[in-house]
């Protein structure tokens, strides 16, 4: 049976950066799920679909096919076979993704395929619905967020870091309502699995976190053993 340590939490909170580390460590694979988000939004907005029209979302999310891959220890996220990694990161990816992805036939076809990588291989997998329902079993669960303002600092070095330009206080405000469109919406929202671990990374450091994430596997894993 494969081991399934599953995070979620707000945008910016720094689930990508952690559940990378912790799946290193393990010799996991890390399933980034937003990003599959992000790809079938990505196809939305080639296709000039309005984030507000539902029906055109769930018609047009039938033709995108998006599967995964790994390159060098990497997640590849392909969109009808072609790598869509370097194009899905911008906010405007995020805020259509945050758009699109409350729409039950979207969150069908992303939760069948997560559902089947974590049945095949040892998995970290980050997201906004992995330990309430995509892996609902899971062995470790975690809910990582951080103050807004440290998550709009930490997203404006993100992409300013990779030369893309971008105003704090726009990120702070998309990330708000980023948080309100999925803790709010009736389909798979965000929020902490009952048996889900609380951490609060705002003041703490990349390593800090992933160690208590760590020292969490080692005690489920002493307690299964008993
Ligand atoms: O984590 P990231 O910012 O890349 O996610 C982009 C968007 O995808 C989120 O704001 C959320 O609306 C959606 N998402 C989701 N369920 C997941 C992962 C991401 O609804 N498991």
């Amino acid at each position: 049976m494969s081991y399934q340590i599953a995070i979620d939490g707000p945008a910016g909170a720094g689930k990508s950066t952690i559940a990378r580390k912790v799946a290193k460590q393990k010799g996991f694979i890390y399933v980034d799920t937003g990003a599959m988000y992000r790809a079938m939004a990505y196809y939305l907005l080639t296709k000039n679909v309005n984030p507000n029209d539902a029906q055109a979302i769930e018609e047009t999310c039938q033709n995108a096919d998006i599967t995964i891959c790994y390159e060098a220890g990497e997640q590849v996220v392909l969109l009808n076979g072609e790598n869509v990694n370097g194009v899905i990161r911008s906010e405007a990816v995020g805020n259509m993704a945050s758009a699109s992805s409350p729409n039950p036939r979207v969150r069908e076809r992303l939760t069948l395929l997560q559902k089947e990588l974590a049945k095949a291989n040892n998995v970290v997998m980050d997201g906004r619905d992995i330990g309430t329902c995509v892996l609902p079993d899971a062995d470790v669960k975690i809910y990582l967020t951080a103050s807004s303002k440290v998550r709009a600092k930490r997203r404006f070095d993100e992409l300013s870091e990779k030369g893309i330009s971008c105003d704090m206080q726009q990120i702070e405000s998309d990330i708000i309502k980023r948080d309100e469109q999925d803790m709010t919406r009736e389909v798979a929202p965000l929020r902490p699995a009952e048996d889900a671990v609380l951490v609060d990374s705002s003041y703490m450091t990349i390593d800090e976190v992933t160690d208590v994430i760590l020292d969490l596997c080692e005690k489920r894993k002493k307690r299964k053993e008993l």
